[in-house]
């Protein structure tokens, strides 16, 4: 039903297109830990290929790029049952081109044009036992269209089949330094966090806003106070973060705004003054932190964490929890593939893509079938409670926080 919504509406064109600052690599990385344990678990290897100079940022919709390669990719893991999945991606004169091949049960000639068609599959005896809708191509195909670009097939019944996706990349010249100090670090634990950003420099927004969001923020922008306040009628917001010097109303009458209209989430100062002549300007003014700017973004985790009293994880804290909470009774010989298919069944339920998260449990299933905690997992995935299964692993978490 969600894949039939979803292409009426892009059929309608009512679908909303983002132009987001992407960080390429960070993409390509994040879709490799997605799929490498799955493929590893099929016994079949997973090679990324990228070539040297790949831009650091590209314009484009991060969430429909990342949508349509899920497909492909998830896909080709789907048919291979031996060989190898590989993903390429080269770039030329602001295109890229992704390729996504595959070793698999191929597609021959005469389907190769309608499994682009809703609901078609191929009946063959190899894929009957397979599970899918037949929508994943069809939706794929729409969102390519829509940014612009072209999906191409081409296959051999029997040796595997190579789908090559061509984009309109603009490169984004002025690349944001996003070196994030704490690498590691991947997200938090809980529901997702409401930040507003208030600076009339867009650049400095957009680094803010690129930085936070890959961690799970959602950010929103206000380039001036008078926006902020417009945009606080109908959002809710869990921390502030504000520029000082502002045309119009400044950081610090906003700051007083907030706290006269009885906003009580947490403020976070930023600016270019030191942070004596900013005590001395504003003595009593009711903050939780200050950051200097140009804002070194290991400072600015720091902060937010104090604020929000936030639990960070990395890629080394879930394993842990999910063998801790499996009552140490298992054995233990799969633990890193467990770790890095519960961290991708997390990202898979956190963007909502239902086909991910129902390989990366079975995957878990046949990997451990007696852990208690996987048979809550599985009543959750039957429901489809997504926000359900990403609080779950958060527990987990939570529960290895505790016993350390
Ligand atoms: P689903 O995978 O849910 O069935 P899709 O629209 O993604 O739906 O794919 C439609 C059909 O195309 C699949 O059922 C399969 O028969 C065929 N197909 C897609 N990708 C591949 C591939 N990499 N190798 C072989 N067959 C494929």
């Amino acid at each position: 039903i969600e894949g039939l919504l979803e292409i009426s509406k892009i059929e309608a064109r009512k679908l909303d297109l983002h132009r987001d600052t992407v960080d390429l690599r960070s993409l390509i990385q994040q879709l490799e830990d997605m799929f490498r344990p799955l493929a590893e678990s099929k016994g079949i290897d997973f090679i990324v290929h990228c070539q040297a100079e790949l831009p650091r940022f590209v314009s484009t919709d991060e969430k429909r790029l990342r949508q349509i390669l899920l497909n492909l990719l998830s896909n080709a893991i789907k048919f291979t049952p031996n060989g190898s999945v590989e993903l390429h991606i080269k770039y030329r004169n602001q295109v890229a081109r992704m390729i996504v091949i595959d070793t698999g049960i191929g597609i021959a000639k005469a389907d190769q044009q309608r499994i682009f068609e809703p609901f078609e599959r191929v009946k063959e005896s190899q894929t009957q036992h397979i599970s899918g809708t037949g929508l994943g191509l069809s939706i794929s195909r729409l969102l390519v269209e829509m940014l612009g670009g072209n999906l191409e097939l081409t296959s051999q019944l029997g040796s595997g089949s190579e789908f090559c996706l061509k984009l309109f990349l603009p490169a984004v010249s002025e690349a944001l330094p996003v070196s994030r100090n704490q690498a590691d670090i991947q997200g938090y634990v809980g529901r997702s966090q409401h930040i507003m950003v208030v600076d009339d420099e867009s650049s400095h927004r957009h680094f803010i806003y690129d930085f936070l969001q890959p961690l799970g923020f959602v950010v929103h922008q206000a380039e001036s106070a008078e926006q902020a306040l417009q945009k606080l009628k109908t959002q809710s917001i869990d921390l502030f973060l504000l520029d000082i010097s502002m045309p119009g109303m400044d950081g610090w009458q906003l700051l007083a705004e907030l706290r006269n209209r009885g906003f009580k989430a947490p403020v976070i100062i930023l600016s270019a003054d030191s942070y004596e002549d900013a005590k001395l300007y504003q003595k009593n003014a009711d903050f939780q932190a200050y950051i200097s700017k140009p804002v070194r973004l290991d400072k600015l985790l720091e902060q937010l964490q104090r604020c929000l009293d936030l639990h960070w994880y990395n890629t080394e804290s879930i394993p842990a929890a999910a063998n801790d909470a499996a009552e140490n009774n298992d054995n233990n010989t799969n633990t890193s593939l467990d770790q890095k298919t519960l961290i991708a069944l997390r990202e898979f339920a956190k963007i909502g893509y239902l086909k991910g998260v129902l390989e990366s449990t079975e995957q878990l299933e046949s990997q451990a079938p007696k852990k208690q905690w996987l048979k809550q997992l599985r009543l959750l995935v039957d429901k489809c409670d997504l926000d359900g299964i990403v609080n779950m692993i958060d527990e987990l978490i939570k529960l290895k926080g505790e016993i350390d």
